[in-house]
């Protein structure tokens, strides 16, 4: 039997390049789909000439049409700086890009895997959030666009399964960080360490006292992988993240220690909306993916930080400064 065809949605991305070099290693056929609005041609460079790896143009707002047996459905910006810059469309890609690839799936017979987010529960008040829990969202704020337009895609993809027996996996992704972050994405893992290499404060908003909870890329794959790959199946919801939960000021001075930078610690006003806690309850995917983090926070910057020290030095960020303040 030949190998699964995959499409990638977003592959171009942070998550998504990673998702797609990982599959090429277990010799899938990659058609790999993005619109190349915060993902990076170059994050798929090393792989460019791979014979299994396909790489096309599309944005997901409209609808698509492939041969392939499984999907996993990662277009859309995650970074709040980035997601906020066209809020309109930001929703649209959610929204209609989940309808467009539920659509292919189900046409295809195709198992469809979607990349939800720990933003479903909005700024909880509850903690740490279990899958049970159905979230406190703004559904007016400038976050909503993004928290609304995953919840919407959610429901998608549970009224698919349930009307036209679509098998889908849907997984809660909390804050996830590591190599191929853009410098300019705005996101706090890549602005501190951007910050503190070039010796510029870096920018806590609020008074830094907010929490979350970090998983390092590949481990996060992992659990990607083992969710698609679940037997019995599991349609989820399933939380995927790392427990380890820490302040911002607590990561801007490991950070600091990491990188040995004698940056200072500057405070700039907190953006609406921003969640006060976050840490995700992973019981279901241990039991049901015998999955758990193994990368601790500080090994994962240490490779996060080696990346960006390289690609700083080679100039290859030269005209993307690390994003400021909201
Ligand atoms: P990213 O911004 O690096 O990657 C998103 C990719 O989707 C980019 O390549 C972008 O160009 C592409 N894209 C955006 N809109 C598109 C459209 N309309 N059509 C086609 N492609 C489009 O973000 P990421 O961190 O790699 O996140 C990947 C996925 O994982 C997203 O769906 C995100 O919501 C989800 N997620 C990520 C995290 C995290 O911490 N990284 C946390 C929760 C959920
Ligand atoms: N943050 C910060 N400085 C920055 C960027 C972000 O203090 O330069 C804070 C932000 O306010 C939030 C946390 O770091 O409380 C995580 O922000 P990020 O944008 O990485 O992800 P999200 O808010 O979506 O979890």
């Amino acid at each position: 039997m030949s190998e699964p065809r995959v499409l990638v949605t977003g592959g171009a991305g942070f998550v998504g390049s990673h998702l797609c070099e990982r599959l090429l290693c277990l010799d899938r056929e990659v058609l790999c789909i993005d619109d190349f609005s915060t993902g990076v041609h170059e994050n798929l460079a090393h792989l460019r000439h791979h014979p299994r790896l396909r790489i096309a143009t599309h944005d997901v707002t409209s609808p698509l049409s492939a041969d392939v047996d499984e999907i996993y459905n990662l277009a859309c910006p995650a970074s709040p700086v980035q997601y906020q810059k066209n809020p309109i469309q930001t929703t649209k890609t959610s929204v209609l890009g989940a309808l467009n690839v539920l659509e292919l799936a189900r046409r295809q017979g195709a198992r469809v895997f979607q990349a939800s987010t720990s933003e479903v529960y909005g700024d909880p008040n509850t903690h740490p959030q279990a899958e049970a829990y159905w979230g406190h969202v703004n559904p007016i704020g400038v976050r909503s666009c993004y928290d609304e337009g995953k919840r919407c895609a959610e429901t998608l993809f549970f009224d698919y399964h349930r009307l036209h027996g679509v098998p889908v996996r849907v997984a809660r992704i909390f804050n996830t960080f590591g190599p191929r972050m853009r410098p300019d994405d705005g996101r706090v893992v890549s602005n501190f360490i951007v910050q503190a290499l070039r010796g510029q404060p870096l920018t806590v908003f609020g008074n830094g006292l907010q929490t979350r909870s970090f998983c390092y890329v590949d481990d996060l794959v992992d659990g990607v992988l083992a969710m698609m790959a679940a037997d019995p199946p599991i349609t989820g919801p399933v939380n995927l993240g790392n427990p380890a939960e820490c302040s911002m000021i607590d990561l801007a001075k490991t950070i600091l220690r990491l990188t040995g930078s004698r940056s200072r610690l500057i405070f700039e006003p907190l953006p609406a909306d921003d969640p006060k806690q976050r840490q995700p309850d992973i019981s279901l995917a241990r039991s049901a993916l015998d999955w758990e983090p193994k990368v601790t926070l500080e090994a994962g910057l240490l490779e996060t930080i080696a990346y960006f020290d390289e690609h700083l030095m080679l100039g290859q960020f030269s005209r993307q400064a690390a994003c400021g303040g909201p």
